[in-house]
């Protein structure tokens, strides 16, 4: 198989990997899309790794529609999907790999604590930890552990990660001025998303991961994980903002069902509109993931905004 480019590359592996916290909308359904024709285009490996971490929140009913709305548009997963809510001996494992090169700390503080108005944030949204445990005695840990279960921090140096995203272009962060300490494993003993991605992309050895721009400011941690897990980190493509024709962001929680397309929806006609919304075809009509897969190219992927055809959008 090869693309317009002739490049082959049977080792590259691609994944999808949905929080299953509810319904995916078309937006993740194109980032799943473009992470299969990427990989396929090049004679590589798919996998779809269920991020049900947060177990109360991710119902097995929701990551089973998923499952089966890739299914139906054909792009199962090469390997039996991994589930993230099963690999807690595994995180633990790598926990210890990554005690031994980086420091762990725990950390007490409250939400409360944290969310002052005058704490820094970090460019998503997220407070910038201040370090205030970086430096507890032991007396003052075993204090503080009697009163409340502490969630671990990994403590960042400070350096600048840079990578070159397929999309974005050269990003650079600086662990401790824009990330600062970030958190490893939460108090309730849940593995954190950034940790268990990291490990997971390494392990399963990902060399590419295809997910929406939102997640551009987790890649530098994630890839300075890698490194200490030793893994090689994958190359990224954060795909832009996804929106519905008339420009409005897509949201899990209002109703815009990947499951509802397919059930409404010849495969091939969803293929070929998501091809359209993505640029990878001049005029919306039905197409197969196999035509699509020979034709792919990330040089046609839009870099702005994706809008989506009002055929995609719930009426
Ligand atoms: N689980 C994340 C989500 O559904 C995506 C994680 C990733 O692709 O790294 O938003």
């Amino acid at each position: 198989m090869t693309n317009e480019k002739g490049r082959i590359d049977k080792n590259c592996v691609g994944r999808f990997a949905p929080t299953p916290s509810g319904e995916m909308h078309a937006g993740n359904l194109l980032c799943a899309f473009l992470a299969y024709l990427s990989v396929k285009s090049r004679g590589g490996k798919f996998l779809v790794r269920i991020e049900d971490l947060d177990a109360a929140r991710c119902p097995r009913s929701s990551a089973q529609k998923i499952l089966h709305t890739l299914h139906r548009l054909g792009m199962d997963s090469d390997e039996p999907p991994l589930w993230q809510s099963e690999r807690t001996n595994f995180y633990s494992e790598k926990e210890k790999a990554l005690r031994s090169v980086a420091r762990v700390y725990p950390c007490f503080c409250t939400r409360a604590q944290l969310h002052t108005a005058r704490a820094p944030r970090m460019s998503d949204g997220g407070v910038l930890y201040n370090g205030a445990c970086r430096n507890l005695t032991r007396e003052q840990t075993e204090r503080l552990r009697a009163l409340h279960s502490p969630c671990e921090r990994v403590a960042v140096p400070d350096c600048d990660v840079t990578f070159t995203d397929g999309i974005a272009g050269n990003v650079t962060q600086n662990l401790a001025r824009e990330c600062g300490d970030f958190i490893l494993r939460r108090s309730d003993g849940v593995y954190a998303y950034q940790f268990a991605v990291a490990a997971d992309d390494g392990e399963s050895g990902v060399t590419e991961v295809v997910r929406g721009a939102d997640l551009l400011s987790s890649a530098p941690r994630q890839i300075w994980l890698m490194q200490l897990l030793g893994y090689a980190p994958p190359v990224y493509y954060h795909i832009p903002l996804v929106c519905d024709a008339s420009g409005r962001k897509l949201s899990k929680s209002e109703g815009d069902s990947a499951m509802r397309l397919v059930e409404r929806m010849p495969p091939e006609s969803i293929l070929g509109a998501l091809a359209f919304a993505a640029g990878l075809t001049q005029k919306e009509k039905p197409a197969s993931l196999n035509e699509l897969v020979r034709e792919f190219s990330w040089n046609k992927v839009h870099k702005d905004t994706i809008l989506l055809p009002p055929s995609l959008c719930q009426p």
